[in-house]
């Protein structure tokens, strides 16, 4: 592969353009993310090298954040580091430390929000042989949309007693409504724009990949003018943008005779907490899910752990419109299992695989699925698995990775 052949992905009309040997940021993250960055690294190459023969590779470009980047440049989150990532469009980063003081959330809400990557795409699908707690745990496969930017995320808080909390006390008394002195206060913003630019992405998903439904989770049965109006702005994203192709469950019992006519994406909407009852009793009714901040932050989990994969399910923060998008762990950095080649790999493999989707290599990423879903299938698991798996095979972090890559057809 000659140096001029490495280019940067472009985005044009909301469209990636990716050049054969796209230099994509690679952090591996803290904790155990050097060693699944790794065995990800290795696994995801192994399948481009055997889907596309040479023709097309990562050029993974190191980018630091959390503790290599602190003892390195004295700066948990460098502002070159978001440069790269806006400048390369696409990233693929492991766990990061939240970092204890010093006035910072979280660096990945951080990164979230420095990029505006409104959507967090985490789809939720079931691996033959993963230990569940459910009966029928291949029945969900589900892709959730969860809003990224608003609700709890805007992180607008106040301490009880502090200066801003009591003004804010005071201010509301004048709208006649009372709160009790000794409150904490949050503020929970929705906004139109948050909330279309949301369902706008995830309609278009579904279409893309015929999908069958798309449900929007809210609260708006309490909270009317925040998760009600994220149902409303949902349905009229469907109707003023999607009429053609979009069909609400309204319209389907009063026009079609309770059947969805071929070729259309059904729209319906679920209170939060019926959609949990709904996800465990009915998964097989639900496609892809739109859903503001918190809810998508319980639901995710929720519905990673009926399929038995909280600590494999891949995850994505994507702005559609910049093209930007991170694909990530989607857990934590596990210290006390860090430098042991112990971790499970398979969340930030898969992730590698929305990535490697998301540049349209979806050969690819189909290898990587299915070798996984065999090695899984052999029992050849991490600490994890095996404890949960009569019969397995205990495999290190690395072990994992070349399983994987020796099951790849
Ligand atoms: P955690 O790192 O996810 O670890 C909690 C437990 O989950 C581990 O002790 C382990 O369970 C299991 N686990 C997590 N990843 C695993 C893997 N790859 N393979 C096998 N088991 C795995 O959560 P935490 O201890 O609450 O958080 C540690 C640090 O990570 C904190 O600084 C936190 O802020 C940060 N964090 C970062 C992200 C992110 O970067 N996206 C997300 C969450 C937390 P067992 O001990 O039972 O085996």
């Amino acid at each position: 592969m000659n140096q001029s052949e490495i280019e940067k992905i472009i985005v044009k009309d909301e469209k990636l353009v990716v050049p054969s040997v796209p230099t994509i940021p690679l952090i591996d993250g803290d904790g155990i993310g050097p060693e699944i960055s790794k065995t990800a690294r290795f696994v995801i190459d192994n399948a481009v090298e055997k889907s596309y023969h040479g023709k097309r590779k990562l050029n993974w470009l190191k980018t630091y954040a959390g503790e290599e980047a602190f003892k390195k440049f004295g700066d948990w989150l460098p502002l070159e580091s978001l440069k790269t990532m806006s400048d390369y469009v696409v990233t693929l980063k492991g766990p990061l430390t939240t970092p204890l003081g010093g006035g910072i959330r979280s660096l990945n809400v951080a990164i979230r929000q420095a990029l505006d990557l409104y959507a967090c795409v985490r789809p939720v699908r079931y691996f033959e042989g993963v230990p569940s707690p459910v009966k029928y745990p291949e029945k969900l496969n589900v892709v959730i949309f969860r809003e990224n930017t608003e609700d709890v995320y805007a992180g607008i808080e106040w301490e009880e007693g502090s200066a801003e909390a009591k003004g804010i006390i005071g201010f509301l008394k004048g709208f006649g409504k009372e709160i009790r002195l000794d409150s904490g206060i949050g503020i929970k913003p929705v906004s139109e724009t948050g909330t279309k630019r949301l369902v706008r992405a995830a309609i278009r998903f579904a279409l893309e990949n015929k999908r069958k439904s798309i449900t929007l989770v809210h609260k708006g049965n309490i909270m009317k003018f925040t998760e009600g109006a994220f149902m409303k702005w949902g349905y009229e994203t469907a109707r003023e943008e999607f009429a053609e192709t979009t069909v609400t469950e309204e319209e389907v019992s009063k026009n079609f005779g309770g059947v969805v006519p071929e070729g259309k994406l059904l729209i319906k909407d679920r209170v939060a907490d019926s959609m949990f009852q709904q996800v465990l009793l009915r998964p097989e009714e639900y496609d892809v899910i739109a859903t503001t901040n918190l809810n998508g932050d319980y639901l995710s989990d929720a519905c990673a752990a009926q399929v038995g994969g909280i600590g494999i399910a891949p995850g994505a923060n994507i702005n559609f419109s910049t093209g930007t998008a991170v694909f990530e762990a989607t857990h934590g950095t596990a210290p006390k299992y860090a430098g042991q080649d112990k971790a499970n790999p398979s969340s930030l493999i898969l992730s590698g695989c929305m990535l490697l989707e998301y540049l349209g290599w979806k050969e690819a990423a189909e290898m990587i699925t299915r070798a996984m879903a065999r090695t899984i299938m052999q029992k050849r698991v991490t600490y994890d698995f095996e404890r949960l798996m009569e019969g397995a095979v205990l495999m290190k972090c690395s072990e994992f990775g070349s399983a994987t890559v020796e099951n790849m057809e």
